[in-house]
């Protein structure tokens, strides 16, 4: 049997129902669009475990996601979605690409989210758009769009919330959402909430626990992502 897709960190395999698939998280680490790889052991098991834990408790606060349960260590059900080809970048502290685009130093503080979208296109490296671009390239409706800022904008302030809990500053994150197949009117969140796409800084130390470990080759990866899911766990517990 072969995935029906496979990115750089999941595969998604068919189900017995067509509106349902399987999730599956891989191993396989990469950075600078796919430049930079690796492999981690574990790292699908606590990708899958952070984000489970995630998900169950944006579905607890009235965030519609695709999830629909976890079947194993490395897979989960979700339902099948048709993914806007636009990811949704909000950002409450400067790092990454805004730093380099601005010239801005990393770690200020932004007086309210800043919103970024970007084409879903490894090919052409995920390059930044605006609302004009979105509505020529008819990557998202006008009300499609003004729903994605509204439900990012709500999903932000839950999780600086939720990862303040856990003694973590919720810096940046990535966000995708698709068109349900069974009722394409409706757009939920979807893909993976773990430290893979979101930048997390320990609340009183600054050390980064995140995917920046491995982009900057800053050592003990896993031990972070371990570390952020035993911190989840309990502020779900
Ligand atoms: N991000 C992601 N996938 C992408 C691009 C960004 O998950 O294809 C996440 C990234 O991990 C960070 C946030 O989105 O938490 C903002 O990323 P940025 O634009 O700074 O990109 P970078 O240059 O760091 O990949």
């Amino acid at each position: 049997m072969n995935p029906l897709y496979e990115g750089k960190a999941k595969r998604l395999w068919a189900t017995e129902d067509p509106n349902v698939l399987r999730m599956e998280f891989k191993n396989d680490a990469t950075a600078f669009n796919g430049e930079k790889k690796a492999q981690f052991e574990n790292k699908g098991r606590l990708n899958n475990a952070i984000s489970t834990l995630i998900y169950g408790f944006l579905e607890k606060e009235g965030v519609p996601t695709h999830f629909v349960r976890q079947i194993d260590e490395t897979n989960v059900e979700v339902k099948k979605v048709d993914i806007l080809m636009v990811e949704v970048i909000i950002r409450n502290f400067s790092a990454g690409s805004f730093c380099k685009r601005t010239g801005i130093e990393e770690g200020r503080q932004f007086s309210q989210p800043i919103i970024e979208f970007c084409i879903k296109s490894d090919e052409l490296g995920d390059p930044l758009v605006n609302d004009d671009y979105i509505r020529e390239l008819a990557l998202a409706t006008a009300d499609e769009l003004a729903f994605l800022r509204q439900s990012a904008l709500k999903v932000n302030q839950i999780l600086i919330d939720f990862f303040a809990k856990c003694g973590l500053k919720l810096v940046d994150f990535k966000l995708e959402f698709g068109r349900l197949a069974a009722d394409p009117a409706t757009i939920v969140l979807a893909d993976e909430i773990s430290p893979d796409g979101c930048r997390l800084w320990d609340l009183k130390t600054g050390e980064k626990m995140d995917k920046d470990r491995f982009r900057r080759d800053l050592g003990n990866v896993m031990e972070a992502y371990a570390e952020v899911l035993e911190r989840v766990k309990e502020a779900t517990a």
